[in-house]
C-alpha cells in the first residue's frame, strides 16, 4: 500500500482505488485499418496524420462524383478519377509507410453517361495488384444534377458485383444513410457548412418510399444476390441505424460504420459498440470516409479505438473490428 500522500487535506486521489483500473495499454500501439477512405484527395499532411496515428493499411476510394468538374458527368471524367489514383497510390505509401490500395468504382451519386464504357474498362483494372475493391457503389435515392433511374443504377451496381465475384475482390457499398433531423436549417445560399457540395442542386427522388435510405440498401442485397457474389465479399460502408438490423439478420455481408464525418451523417463509435454488443464483432469494421471536400477526421478511427473502449468493448472485439476483419476482408496488412 502506498503511503499516504502528503497532501495538505486530502485530494481525489485519497478517494480512488489504484488496483481499481488497468489502462488498455496495447490499445496505445494497436495497428489499424480504415477500409473506405479518399486519401489521395487529403493533404500531405492529413494521410501523414494517418501515419502517425498508427494506419497500417487503407483502401483509397476512386469513384466519387464529388471530384469530376463537369456534369452531366461522362465515362472519361471517371476514368480520370481512377488514373489519378492509379498514378499517385505508389508515392503515396512512399511517403508515409502504411499499405495503400486502391477501390475503383461507378458511384452512382451523379448520372453517368456511358456506363458501360467503365465497365468495359474496368475488367483491366481489376487486373492490378493496387486495386483491393471495386466500389464504392450502390443504389442512391438521389443524384446530383442529374437522376438516374432506379433500374439503371441496379443494373450498374449489380455489374460492379458481377466483376467483384470473377475477381475475387470485395465490394464497398455506399448504403445512403438517414441523417438525423437537424435543430434549424441554415441560410440556403450558404447549404451546408463543412461539406463543399452544391446541394441546391441535389435532385428529386427516384425512391420515394417512408425509407428510401433502407429501400436503396434492399436493392442493393437483390443485386449481390442475382449477381451470385457471396456476402462474405460485400461490406456495406455507412452502416447506421437504420439499416444494421437489416443487413444483419437478412444478410451475412460486412457492415463498415464510418465515424470519420460525425457532425454530418449521426454516426459514432457509441453506434460500433451497440453493434457490437447486439451482433458480436465477427462483421463489424470502421472507416473513416476522409476526404477534401468536406470536414473529416484523420484521426477518427484512432479516437474510436479508445471510446469503443470506454464504452465497455474489450479489447480483442476491438482489434477484430480495426484490424483482422479488414485483413482478412481486403487481404491488406502484414
Ligand atoms: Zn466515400
Amino acid at each position: 500500500m502506498s503511503p499516504t500522500a502528503p497532501t495538505r487535506r486530502p485530494t481525489d486521489a485519497a478517494f480512488v482505488d489504484e488496483d481499481e483500473f488497468d489502462p488498455p495499454t496495447d490499445l496505445l500501439n494497436l495497428p489499424w485499418i480504415d477500409v473506405h477512405n479518399h486519401a489521395q484527395t487529403l493533404s500531405w499532411t492529413d494521410r501523414e496524420r494517418y501515419a502517425l496515428s498508427g494506419c497500417e493499411a487503407m483502401i483509397m476510394v476512386a469513384s466519387g462524383y464529388h471530384w469530376t468538374p463537369y456534369k452531366p458527368v461522362e465515362a472519361d471524367d471517371v476514368r480520370f478519377l481512377w488514373d489519378d489514383a492509379v498514378n499517385r497510390r505508389a508515392a503515396i505509401e512512399r511517403n508515409h509507410f502504411f499499405e495503400a490500395k486502391l477501390g475503383l468504382g461507378i458511384h452512382t451519386g451523379v448520372r453517368i453517361e456511358d456506363p458501360d464504357e467503365l465497365l468495359d474498362a474496368m475488367d483491366d483494372y481489376c487486373e492490378l495488384d493496387a486495386v483491393a475493391a471495386i466500389g464504392e457503389t450502390g443504389v442512391t435515392p438521389s443524384q446530383h444534377v442529374s437522376s438516374w433511374d432506379v433500374d439503371e443504377q441496379r443494373a450498374i451496381v449489380q455489374a460492379q458485383m458481377e466483376l467483384a465475384d470473377t475477381y475475387e475482390l470485395p465490394i464497398i457499398l455506399h448504403t445512403p444513410n438517414r441523417s438525423a433531423e437537424s435543430k434549424r436549417s441554415y441560410r440556403p445560399e450558404v447549404q451546408t457548412p463543412g461539406y463543399e457540395k452544391n446541394t441546391g442542386l441535389s435532385t428529386e427522388p427516384v425512391i420515394d418510399g417512408d425509407n428510401p435510405a433502407l429501400e436503396a440498401v434492399e436493392l442493393d442485397v437483390e443485386a449481390m444476390r442475382d449477381a451470385g457474389i457471396n456476402d462474405e465479399r460485400v461490406v456495406a460502408s455507412h452502416a447506421d441505424q437504420n439499416n444494421t438490423a437489416y443487413l444483419m439478420e437478412q444478410t451475412d455481408c460486412y457492415l463498415s460504420f464510418t465515424i470519420g464525418h460525425s457532425w454530418l451523417i449521426g454516426v459514432t463509435a457509441a453506434d460500433v459498440a451497440d453493434a457490437i454488443d447486439e451482433y458480436g464483432p465477427d462483421r463489424i469494421m470502421i472507416d473513416t470516409d476522409c476526404a477534401n471536400v468536406l470536414r473529416t477526421d484523420p484521426f477518427a478511427l484512432k479516437r474510436a479505438i479508445f471510446e469503443l473502449y470506454r464504452y465497455g468493448i474489450d479489447e480483442a472485439a476491438i482489434r477484430k473490428v480495426v484490424l483482422e476483419n479488414p485483413r482478412d476482408v481486403f487481404g491488406l496488412g502484414s
